[in-house]
């Protein structure tokens, strides 16, 4: 069926509406789960070709990519004056769901008490439904934007974008070519400090680093009755516990400085790195983010040594999970070889080796223009709303994409109830959203892609 471009007004935000919410519960309806194994091959594909029908109905066609069989990607372009694009993207893989512990079947998309249920509502179907609906609105209205519109669905988010995002980006680079901002989630979702009237909007202009950290001992192997010289367990041991065992020290990045200043400006609170994170308690569902966004961490998370109870071991290796802020990547290194060194004189390096992972941390100027102009837009919407930068404490798609020196940025708009904890919900059991947020988000979405 081709429905006629050209029949529907601009302004008429209730049908997009309604489709974005229809799109939302249809998508949620495929179930798509990734466990990380390379060959699920299938059900991402049949998400992208629900989605290419629905364009393709109203005349709206794409470019089709797959890294492996059944797990492909997909983007329609809508040429706008200034050909710098905006790319709005969202991955159609979802984390897997076990059906015993839900409400409501997690591939149901049922609506009920005025929520879309199910796996995917808010990672991130939701987003996959408004964008589709957004890019249908502009084919129907017959609407030129301002800057020129890539809309991208994505494969494998949930497993690092290793044969989506990740794998795009290094070997299908010109897949990007002319993109200069990129949006997509890890923000969006309001927040309410109790108390206090103003909605936060979260946009992420930055996401924190992943780096793991191997860390082997080396010492004298022999006989578990004849102990001598340097133990590679013992070693390992006291490095595990003196790593864990640090606080390091809060870091003032401009996202963090940007949000704690919206913060400030709306509860009147004086802000200090010595009281941050007990007022932080008073703030919600701001807590765990501003905690996690704060500074740098290292958790042990793998220890390895010795085959038998009787023989010392030559080696002994413990992998650390280690958190970086952007911009830290050195003097968080410098930081932990500080520690080892006070902890083992200077001659710890005799003893220890470390192998780093690079972590992928980036950050956007929390001034940059296109933080304005989603302001605008959300505020005019939600009088009540203040859209704020701040640092997402973990990882999207965006963070193998600003590789290629796009400037990305989460919002997923959504106005929330106070009591929604929305990033709570994200891979957790009863996942779903309010059917008055994405509608809500549907028109706001077609305003910012409009004004970008
Ligand atoms: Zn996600």
């Amino acid at each position: 069926m081709l429905a006629k471009r050209g029949t529907r007004q601009w302004e008429d935000w209730e049908t997009l509406a309604a489709e974005a919410v229809t799109f939302t519960q249809q998508l949620i309806q495929i179930p798509s789960p990734n466990n990380g194994d390379p060959d699920i091959g299938g059900t991402e594909d049949t998400v992208i070709d629900f989605i290419r029908n629905k364009l393709s109905e109203v005349g709206l066609t794409g470019e089709y990519v797959a890294a492996r069989e059944g797990r492909g990607n997909y983007k329609v372009t809508i040429p706008g004056r200034n050909p710098h694009a905006l790319l709005i993207h969202s991955h159609v893989d979802v984390v897997p769901a076990d059906a015993e512990q839900w409400r409501h079947p997690p591939f149901g998309g049922v609506i009920e008490d005025g929520y879309i249920w199910g796996r995917g509502a808010v990672d991130m179907k939701d987003f996959g439904g408004m964008m589709l609906a957004v890019a249908r609105h502009y084919a129907l209205t017959e609407r030129t934007p301002e800057r020129t519109l890539v809309f991208a669905w994505l494969s494998d988010e949930e497993n690092d974008g290793k044969w989506g995002s990740q794998w795009l980006v290094q070997n299908k680079p010109e897949w990007f070519d002319g993109i200069e901002l990129a949006l997509s989630e890890g923000g969006g979702f309001s927040i309410t400090i109790p108390e206090h009237d103003k909605r936060f909007y979260p946009l992420a202009v930055g996401e924190k680093g992943v780096s793991w950290l191997k860390l082997t001992a080396q010492g004298r192997a022999g006989h578990g009755s004849r102990p001598a010289g340097v133990n590679a367990v013992t070693v390992l041991s006291r490095a595990v516990a003196a790593i864990a065992s640090t606080e390091f020290p809060i870091v003032h990045t401009p996202p963090l400085d940007a949000l704690l200043d919206t913060i400030r400006t709306v509860t009147g609170e004086t802000i200090t790195d010595d009281n941050v994170e007990a007022l932080s308690k008073k703030w919600g569902f701001w807590e765990p983010i501003v905690k996690a966004s704060i500074r740098n961490t290292a958790a042990p998370t793998q220890l390895k040594a010795g085959y038998m109870v009787n023989v010392i071991p030559e080696e002994a290796t413990a992998t650390i999970d280690c958190r970086v802020l952007p911009g830290q990547e050195k003097s968080f290194r410098e930081d932990i070889e500080n520690l080892l060194e006070k902890e083992f004189g200077s001659e710890w390096t005799e003893y220890l080796s470390l192998d780093w992972t690079a972590p992928n941390a980036y950050s956007v100027d929390p001034d940059h223009p296109f933080v304005e102009s989603i302001r605008r837009v959300v505020e005019q919407q939600d009088p009540d709303g203040v859209v704020t930068p701040y640092l997402l404490p973990a990882g999207t798609d965006n963070k193998h994409l600003q590789h290629l020196g796009i400037k990305c940025f989460g919002f997923v708009p959504l106005k929330l109830p106070a009591d929604f904890d929305c990033f709570g919900l994200f891979h957790a059991v009863d996942e779903r959203v309010p059917v008055a947020a994405v509608e809500f988000g549907s028109r706001v979405l077609a305003e910012i892609a409009d004004s970008a």
